[in-house]
């Protein structure tokens, strides 16, 4: 058996930073089935632990062995709605990777040896996109419990507040049963951090428009534009005649460092410089009108997927506006407990962006016009670790040191989106805002109200999202037939 695993293939490094193409190209049919070959079929796969969602890894990996790639599409699909999607964004190396026996034991993230999981998904997701259509996937007798889609259910309604991964597999895991959805999604187009935060060169929107087209193809309508809490409230959601309502309203609100000289001009936050990237097509300037004033030395602050990705568009940015390449992310800890996925922090460094370690700013120090022109940090040690389990980061007195810079994108955290939750005060939060939710039904403190997803328990990933969304879906086909 093979031991070494198939390499997936990847746009080269030269060419990488001049687009927002695709960077990782995943698994011919060739490839597909000779890392399929290498998975040990363990009688007792501890992989299907390590998913959030418990796709029966054993079963879809052997399938592509068999080269049965129908199969292999409905057992994911029997618990996973978007493996394209997480085929291409699931941290797999501290999920299901990690729980794959190849891996060594006491490490942090999954060993090289592990099997690639998820390139194997995205393999499957994109074959299935491509030869499956929502009709024939509902009528196939190999997809168990969605292959009842049951028109009579028309008559009860369900109202999905938020388009993010939580909002759209809630959606689809009640659309696939023949219950009529309607999403109500505040921004102009849906997806939520998928369409606004993840970059094309980590998940290409045509796929996220596949997905998102299955689901309109399922009956679900999505009302963008539309913000609950403003437009509507809950109670008149419930007026209108829906029988349940699932908030997936995401932490969408960017946290700060509180430190002096944060509103100067040209310190973005990670979410807004990603939006304007990602959502409004700033790189397309000028066929898009969205201005973005790219620096000639970029700091990027934060150690998690949000700094990666605003690490890597501002350094193409700058490539595509033909600046010599200049992008620093400072971490306040080692990389090894930089909390991004493996895979991305490699690519960052592979596309040239530099990294600081054991650095805390301090003070942001502005030109006479109010402009940004420095950074200055202290220099950190690490001590005992902390509630995260991480070891914390202590500032060293007298260490300070100025980072000279033009533009600054802070990314060190999300909050709770509270503008629905502070409108109905009858919704219970927790003190950082999140909704507080019966853990086994994901139900709320309102009646027939289910919330899942970052809103509930903070930041997390999109599988955790849509984990708990299909807990959601799962209570409210109870709550209508029961
Ligand atoms: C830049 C970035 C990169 C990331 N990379 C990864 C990764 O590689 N892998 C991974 O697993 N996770 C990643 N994550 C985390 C992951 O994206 C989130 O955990 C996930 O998107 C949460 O899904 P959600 O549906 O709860 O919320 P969101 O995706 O935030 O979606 C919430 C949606 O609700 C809408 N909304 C909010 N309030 C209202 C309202 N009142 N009315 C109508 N609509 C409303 C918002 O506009 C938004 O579209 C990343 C996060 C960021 C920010
Ligand atoms: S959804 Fe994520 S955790 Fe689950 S098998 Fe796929 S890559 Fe692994």
């Amino acid at each position: 058996m093979r031991k070494e695993p198939v390499k997936v293939k990847e746009i080269n490094i030269e060419e990488r930073t001049k687009s927002f193409k695709e960077v990782v190209l995943g698994y011919t049919e060739e490839e597909a089935i000779l890392e399929a070959k290498r998975c040990l079929q363990c009688k007792n796969p501890t992989c299907i632990l390590g998913c959030p969602v418990g796709i029966d890894i054993k079963k879809f990996i052997n399938q592509i062995a068999q080269k049965d790639y129908e199969g292999a599409y409905c057992t994911i699909r029997e618990k996973n709605n978007f493996p394209s999607i997480c085929g291409r964004v699931c941290p797999a190396e501290y999920q299901c990777r990690k729980a794959c026996v190849l891996t060594k034991r006491g490490s942090i993230f999954a060993s090289f040896e592990a099997i690639n999981i998820h390139f194997l998904e995205r393999f499957v997701g994109d074959w299935g996109m491509i030869n499956i259509n929502s009709k024939s996937e509902a009528l196939n007798p190999k997809v168990k419990g969605i292959k009842n889609l049951n028109l009579k259910f028309r008559d009860k309604r369900v109202a999905v507040v938020g388009s993010g991964p939580a909002g759209l597999c809630c959606a689809g895991e009640l659309a696939r049963r023949g219950i009529a959805v309607d999403i109500y999604e505040s921004l102009h187009k849906p997806g939520g951090v998928l369409r606004y935060g993840i970059p094309n060169f980590r998940l290409p929107q045509e796929i996220l428009d596949s997905e998102i087209n299955y689901l309109r193809e399922l009956g679900v309508e999505i009302m963008t534009n539309f913000v609950i809490g403003k437009l509507k409230t809950v109670d008149e959601l419930f007026k209108e005649g829906y029988s349940a309502i699932f908030l997936g309203l995401g932490a969408g609100i960017p946290t700060f460092l509180g430190i002096k000289g944060e509103n100067l001009c040209n310190i973005y936050s990670a979410n807004e410089f990603l939006t304007r990237v990602n959502l409004m097509f700033a790189y397309k300037f000028p066929d898009y009108h969205t201005p973005l004033n790219i620096g000639e030395r970029i700091i990027v602050i934060g150690g998690g997927n949000t700094a990666m990705d605003a690490a890597r568009s501002a350094l193409r940015l700058q490539v595509m506006n033909r600046i010599k390449p200049d992008v620093t992310i400072l971490y306040r800890r080692t990389e090894s407990e930089m909390p991004a996925r493996r895979l991305e922090i490699a690519h960052a460094q592979e596309e040239g962006v530099k990294f600081k370690f054991l650095v805390q700013p301090q003070e942001f120090v502005s030109d006479k016009q109010g402009f940004l022109k420095g950074l200055v940090c202290l220099e950190c040690k690490l001590g005992e670790p902390d509630d995260s389990g991480r070891p914390k980061s202590i500032p060293v007195p007298g260490s300070d040191f100025l980072l000279e810079t033009d533009l600054v994108i802070v990314a060190v955290g999300l909050r709770a989106n509270q503008l629905l939750t502070r409108v109905t005060p009858e919704l219970k939060v927790d003190k950082y805002g999140d909704i507080i939710v019966n853990p086994e039904t994901m139900e709320t403190s309102l009646k027939n109200v289910f919330a899942g997803g970052d809103i509930v328990g903070g930041e997390g990933t999109v599988i955790e999202a849509m984990g708990m969304a299909k807990k959601a879906s799962a209570s409210i086909i109870n709550l209508l037939f029961p």
